[in-house]
């Protein structure tokens, strides 16, 4: 500011310095003229003619005329002190009074014509053109200060006042012509031109960010002309908070501007949102480059790159995206319910044993990889039946319940532990040797005995534990298990309520007690993995029979439930998985065919039967589950063949009949409750009334009764509900989803596509047409070459919302079932 004020002010003297030599040149060259000088003359005239109206008088002798005049000249005329009228001869002839003392004062100070109060001037008269005498005029002398010299001459005095306001009104034009040059200048007009060509908005600010110009594009972006938006500051523009960062906007914002011009550093690519005067919204992305660098000069050019279309549409697309992430963490949970749903003992939720063999396998082909040690117990309750027979069902369920809580409370960390059959418990401990595993098993069995009901209080429990370890050379998990087995029917023979650990000796041991008191029932032997494999085989050659297989399953084993202890439910459920097997190798015109089959049709479907229980056989080994399937085949061949059930040969095994006529109603109400293209979708209640129409001929009247007193209309929610899904299709179907949205999540094109038809086959397999639909639209969309990823992500939304509401379905429902069917246990 003073640096401003001092050269102001030198070039106001400068300017001054020329002014002043321009008058005094003026006045040498006689161009002003001189005040004293024509005062002087003026004053010389005017004596003058009173000196010649005097002598006109004297000439006519009018002495008191002429005193009377000269009296009023005096009067009149303030400078003028006296006139005297003096002869040539010395007389005073006439005087205005005090002339003679005025005169002699004037005489006495005067050498050159002036007294120091007094200033005479003499003007000679003539009679008849000889001299007479003199007007003597005694004049007001200026008082003189010692200034006088100065402000006398009217030159000088000029050039004083010249000086002196000169450099003060300079001084101030000058620092105001400055700082309107410096705000407005700072910018040529052509590049000004320049600037405004240019597409993205631009502001020019000086040092306080007060907007010195803008160019058109920022002007006519945000509405505001030009002339309100100089000397404006910037950062008061409306400028808003975005609604994103709403928690951020206590911080007050930095503009980028400011940042530029307080820490002269570029400021690159800030979001900055405006709201327009008609409420609309832009985003900008600013730029802010500091210039000049004197401190007094700096300021800031701001660019402002109107990105609001992008940034709205942006913001649409993480939107969707967050919805698509909570959408797929949605679906993950439920994966993970319907999972544990599919692997877990409804009463003891202990593993069942489909998902125990799963994952025992696993750690089987890890212990042998890595050789490292891997055990099993199999625990069996002492006496159970007559916990049973003594306080009921309802307790010995109870019973079950805290035994397997603590077994899964001791274990469920490190090993698996699996409702192994009725009261039977098995674990598995990978990476546990056999002096661990025999510590652990007695530990269960202490835990076990320590067991106590609050009713019957009286109620003590114990348990019997066999243990066995790899290093005695189990040839799969099954014979590992049966080796634990063995020990575990030691324990029994030994008194019970004890721990036997496997040893060489034990397999002849064994042998011969089984043979002693066949007590001892031959352990079933059924891989888990081969049932998966020919389920996939299955669900590859027709997804609907495989689903269809997957239900038959699930309603044989919930009929079962209170009637066969869990691994003959198991064998149940495995045959009712396989009872289709054969259907691999039928064609579609036969498989998919309306309306009944011709008998040489029949005698191919029956054909594949045989080789669908051949397969079974050579696959298991297991005659039970052989005779189970080849029993329900022989029966429904009857039925379908309309010929009467007495005239099929009796099965020995009751259990195996019993299965078999179980899995045949099973199979038939399934059949009848599902859309087919053989017939009409009935109700449960119209299966129902149907199943017992054909009893006696086609079916067991008993077994009927019994699968209709377990399977109720709820059931239906499951296989015909708005998403006919079984467990199985729920997981496959959720699974699928979950990796279609972490592939659009990655934005991973390729993996995309391929989830989206994956998931288009298993839902059509599933006669999911909605998701059907919405997987081959996606699987379009991402085919199109200009790929709208918004659309993309909003079909993908959507789809998920599907997915979701048939899995919370199935959930439901699968959970009701739950409930009544423990319902109807108790
Ligand atoms: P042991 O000491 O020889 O093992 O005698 P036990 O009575 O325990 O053996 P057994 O195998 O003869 O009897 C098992 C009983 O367990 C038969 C069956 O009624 C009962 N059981 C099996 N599953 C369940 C179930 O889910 N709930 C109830 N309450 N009882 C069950
Ligand atoms: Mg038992
Ligand atoms: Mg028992």
């Amino acid at each position: 500011m003073l640096r401003e004020f001092i050269a102001s002010l030198r070039l106001a003297f400068a300017l001054v310095c020329v002014g002043v030599s321009l008058i005094l040149g003026g006045q040498w060259l006689g161009l002003i003229p001189d005040v004293d000088a024509v005062e002087m003359r003026a004053r010389q005239q005017y004596c003058e003619s009173i000196a010649i109206n005097a002598s006109a008088h004297v000439r006519r002798q009018q002495w008191v005329d002429l005193t009377t005049i000269l009296r009023t000249q005096v009067e009149r005329n303030e400078d003028i002190l006296s006139i005297g009228l003096r002869s040539d001869l010395g007389t005073l002839r006439l005087d205005t009074g005090h002339h003679r003392e005025m005169w002699a004062h004037f005489e006495e100070n005067n050498t050159d014509g002036e007294g120091d109060r007094v200033e005479g001037m003499r003007v000679p008269i003539t009679l008849n053109r000889r001299p007479w005498g003199n007007v003597e005029f005694c004049f007001r002398k200026p008082e003189s200060t010692a200034w006088a010299p100065l402000t006398e001459h009217s030159v000088y005095r000029l050039v004083g006042f010249f000086v002196i306001a000169g450099l003060a009104s300079y001084t101030l034009f000058v620092a105001k012509i400055m700082g309107v040059f410096r705000k407005t200048q700072v910018v040529p007009d052509r590049v000004r031109r320049a600037l405004d060509t240019l597409a993205e908005g631009l502001l020019v600010l000086d040092e306080h960010g007060q907007i010195v110009l803008a160019n058109r594009a920022f002007t006519e972006t945000i509405g505001i002309p030009l002339e309100d938006l100089v000397k404006q500051k910037a950062s008061e523009l409306s400028w808003t908070v975005p609604q994103s960062s709403e928690s951020e906007a206590d911080e007050a914002v930095t503009y980028p501007w400011i940042a530029a011009i307080d820490q002269s550093e570029l400021q690159s690519e800030q979001m900055l949102h405006y709201r327009l005067v008609d409420g609309r919204k832009r985003i900008f992305s600013v730029n802010a480059a500091p210039l000049g660098g004197d401190d007094n000069q700096r300021g800031a050019l701001a660019t402002f790159r109107d990105v609001t279309h992008v940034e709205e549409h942006r913001e649409e697309l993480e939107k969707m995206l967050g919805m698509l992430r909570s959408s797929r963490d949605e679906i993950e949970r439920k994966n993970t319910e319907l999972e544990i749903l599919a692997t877990q003992d409804a009463l003891t939720g202990c593993l069942n044993r489909r998902a125990f063999f799963e994952r025992f396998d696993a750690h089987w082909r890890t212990a042998h990889t890595d050789n490292t040690p891997l055990s099993c117990i199999m625990v069996d309750n002492d006496h159970f039946k007559s916990v049973n027979d003594t306080y009921g069902h309802h307790i010995g369920d109870e019973v079950l319940r805290r035994v397997s809580k603590v077994i899964r409370e001791l274990h469920q960390d490190h090993g698996l532990v699996c409702r192994y059959g009725g009261e039977e418990f098995c674990v598995v401990f990978p990476n546990m040797t056999l002096q661990q595993a025999i510590e652990e098993a007695e530990k269960t069995r202490e835990a076990i005995a320590a067991i106590r009901l609050e009713d019957p209080a009286e109620l003590t429990l114990t348990a019997s534990l066999g243990v066995s370890e790899l290093r005695f050379n189990p040839s799969d998990p099954q014979e590992l298990i049966n080796q634990a087995d063995a020990c575990l029917y030691v324990a029994k023979r030994e008194g019970r309520n004890r721990v036997i650990a496997y040893n060489m000796n034990m397999q002849s041991m064994e042998d011969a007690a089984q043979n002693q008191a066949a007590a001892k029932p031959k352990r079933l032997d059924i891989s888990y993995q081969a049932v998966t494999a020919l389920m996939s085989a299955l669900s590859y050659r027709d997804a609907k029979t495989a689903e269809h297989s997957r239900r038959v399953a699930h309603w044989c084993s919930r009929a079962a439930a209170n009637v066969l202890d869990p691994a003959k439910i198991y064998v149940l459920e495995i045959a009712a998985l396989l009872h289709d097997i054969g259907k691999v190798g039928v064609p579609d015109n036969i498989l998919n065919k309306p309306g009944s089959l011709t008998e040489q049709e029949w005698e191919f479907m029956s054909r594949n039967d045989r080789i669908g229980v051949e397969i079974v056989t050579n696959t298991f080994n297991c005659d039970e589950l052989t005779a189970i399937i080849s029993a329900h085949q022989a029966i429904r061949l009857q039925g379908q063949r309309s010929r009467p059930l007495s005239e099929l040969q009796t099965i020995e095994d009751e259990q195996v009949a019993w299965c078999a006529k179980l899995l045949t109603v099973a199979d038939s109400y399934d059949a009848m409750i599902s859309n087919s293209v053989y017939r009409e979708q009935s109700s449960h209640e119209e299966a129902i009334a149907e199943l017992r129409r054909c009893a006696g001929t086609q079916f067991d009247p008993e077994v009927v009764e019994h699968f209709a007193s377990t399977i109720d209309e709820r059931a239906l929610a499951v296989a015909s509900g708005a998403f006919a899904l079984g467990k199985q299709a729920a997981i496959q179907i959720g699974l699928n989803v979950e990796r279609l949205a972490a592939a659009l999540n990655q934005q991973d094109l390729r993996a995309l596509q391929e989830h989206a038809s994956l998931l288009a086959i298993t839902a059509s397999s599933c006669g999911l047409d909605s998701i059907t639909e919405a997987a081959n639209h996606i699987c379009d969309i991402t085919n199109t070459e200009d790929l709208q990823w918004t659309m993309l992500l909003r079909d993908t939304n959507e789809l998920l919302d599907t997915a979701r509401a048939a899995q919370s379905e199935f959930l439901r429902d699968a959970l009701e079932l739950e409930t009544s069917r423990s319902f109807q246990a108790d």
